[in-house]
Order: structure tokens, then sequence, then C-alpha cells
């Protein structure tokens, strides 16, 4: 479905750490993306998960990505109509939706107690979908359930998937078309300790905050058919997805947060300036050939999606080297 009317975009990180250049990258395009249609940019901060998130990385997260050079037009520190931008602020918007797709019986309870279930509050990566859910719960009569659930066992939620095709067009990569099956199979939308997922989280976020765009890492992508599902349930609008390549580090593994001095605050520190940064990220990404110095805005000009790479960017330690230097 498409709307018309002005473009929204978000920027998403989880305080989990301090954003590093992977995160910048991301948030840097989708920033780019968004302004240069014109459109109002929400920065919505995921911290669902009580036991990664921490405080703490909200307001470094904050002065991070500020410093960057990066700016917002709601978000923790500048309110408007899509308040709170906390999901753990938000949790009245998941269960009401949670209580509708129960009523719908598109849910079940799920006793596993499997590692995967601990996960679920974070965005999973292309190494974490693992092997599809195999259904186990989905069997149980009403009489099992009860019988469960009165020796006082916890059940997650899950969504009763039937191997559903779904397709949509991404802005960068074009047609894409996947099994539900092929991702995860039947999900979880909340875990058995209470916490929502993210992809039920994101989901009924994105449409509350009325996001018709979502710019992301192709880690994600198998996410989104999920969220398609979701939202097609739930009744609401699909935004126009657009999945970036990755930045991987000089072993060609996924820019990690391990890499301290790769993360924003760790550059900051070391006196560097943020436009060389971000002269680093956009050569990366075909916008600034010769790696000058530049400011977001700087890059606005004749900015489209479509025309980003589509593999991923090698950050080496010469890239590192020379912005430290
Ligand atoms: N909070 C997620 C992450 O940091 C982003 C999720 C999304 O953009 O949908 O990986």
């Amino acid at each position: 479905m498409r709307r018309v009317g002005r473009v929204c975009g978000r920027l998403a990180p989880s305080p989990t750490g301090y954003a590093h250049l992977g995160n910048a990258w991301a948030f840097l395009l989708a920033w780019l993306s968004v302004r240069a249609q014109n459109g109002r940019l929400i920065l919505r901060v995921e911290d669902i998960d009580p036991q990664r998130s921490k405080m703490k990385f909200v307001d470094a997260l904050l002065e991070d990505m500020r410093w960057f050079g990066l700016d917002w037009d709601e978000g923790p520190d500048v309110a408007g109509p899509a308040q709170p931008y906390l999901q753990s602020r938000r949790k009245d918007h998941y269960e009401e939706a949670l209580a509708r797709l129960g009523r719908a019986g598109a849910t079940y309870p799920c006793f596993c107690t499997r590692g995967e279930l601990r996960n679920l509050a974070s965005a999973p990566h292309v190494e974490d979908i693992g092997v599809s859910y195999p259904g186990t719960c989905r069997q149980l009569g009403e009489a099992q359930r009860a019988a469960l659930f009165g020796a006082g066992r916890k059940a997650a939620v899950r969504l009763r998937c039937f191997g559903e095709e779904i397709s949509f067009t991404d802005a960068l990569r074009g047609e894409e078309r996947m099994r539900l099956a092929d991702c995860g199979g039947d999900f979880a939308l909340r875990r058995s300790d209470g916490v929502v997922s993210y992809q039920l989280a994101v989901t009924v976020d994105d449409a509350a905050m009325g996001i018709t765009e979502v710019v992301r890492g192709r880690d994600i992508l198998h996410s989104t058919p999920r969220q398609i599902v979701l939202q097609r349930l739930l009744g609401y609008a699909t935004p126009r997805y657009a999945h970036i390549p990755l930045l991987l580090d000089s072993e060609g593994g996924r820019l990690a947060k391990r890499h301290q001095s790769l993360t924003l605050r760790g550059l900051r520190q070391q006196g560097v300036d943020a436009r060389r940064v971000v002269g680093l990220l956009s050569r990366m990404a075909g916008l600034n050939p010769r790696e000058k110095p530049v400011n977001p805005g700087d890059l606005l000009p004749g900015f489209a999606l479509a025309r980003l790479p589509k593999h991923d960017q090698l950050v080496t330690e010469d890239d590192v080297r020379r912005l430290v230097a």
C-alpha cells in the first residue's frame, strides 16, 4: 500500500552499547534518505529487553549521534505526537496488539524453553535465523494447555503461520520474495517472562508512529516478511523498506561492538573530526569518492537509495588508521 503525504522515517538504536561505525552507517543512510525527501525523522530507542539495555547508553547514543551530525524531529529529547520514544514505555501498545491477535485466533501459547527464546527481544541478524520452529506447541489441545498452565508453567506466545510467501519491493535490492517457513516459521511475539519480541514491538511502533520508510541493515532482511504478516493481521500499512549492505571488519565479520576503537565515542575521545567519519562512510556509500570531510547535509543533493552499493563494504585497518591519524 502506498501512502500519500510526507515521508516519515526512523532511527532505531538499541541501547546495548556505544554506537559503532556500523550503526553510524545505517543511521546516516536512513537520515539522508528521509532528509533528501524533505521528510520527518523519529528517534526511537529499542530498549525492550531489560537485561541488555542500559539507560547510560541511551544518553550516550543521542549525544554521539548529534556529534556525528544527525538530527531528528522527534525523540526522547524532542517531544512530539509520536511519544513516548522508549519501547520500554510503550508496553500497553504491544499488549493491545497481542490481545487483538489472540482474539483473532492467530496466536498460541508455547511452553518450549529453548535457548532461542532468550534472544527474542533483540533484532535477529543473518546468522541467527536458525531452524524453523517445529510447531511442537501448536499441536497441543485445550486440555493439555490448561494442565500446563495449571501446573504453573509459563508460556511464550507464538504467531500461527501458514507457510505464506511474502513479497515486497526493496528500494535498494528490488523484488524480494520469502516464505515465512524460511524465516523461522511460527515466530514468538512474547517471551514466557513477559518481554515482547523485537518483531512485535517494531511492527506496532512503526505503525503507531506513522513510519512510511524503513532503512536498516540487510541482516534484518529476514525479519521483514514477519513484520509484513503482522501488519496484515493488524490492519497496518506496510512502509517502504530498504535493506542496506553491512560494514564488515577486516576479517570479513560484521562490525561488532567489541571494536572499541570504532565506536563514535571512542573516535571522538581520540579527537577525530566527525566530518572525517562521515567522509569515510560516505565514500563507502559511493557518495564521496575522494573521502572529503563533510557534514551529512553536504551529501543530500541527488541522494537516492537505489544508487547505493548493493554489496557489503569492508572497513580496513588502513581506513581506521587514516581516521585516527
Ligand atoms: N534496533 C535494531 C538494531 O539496532 C534495529 C531494528 C530495525 O531497524 O528494525 O539492530
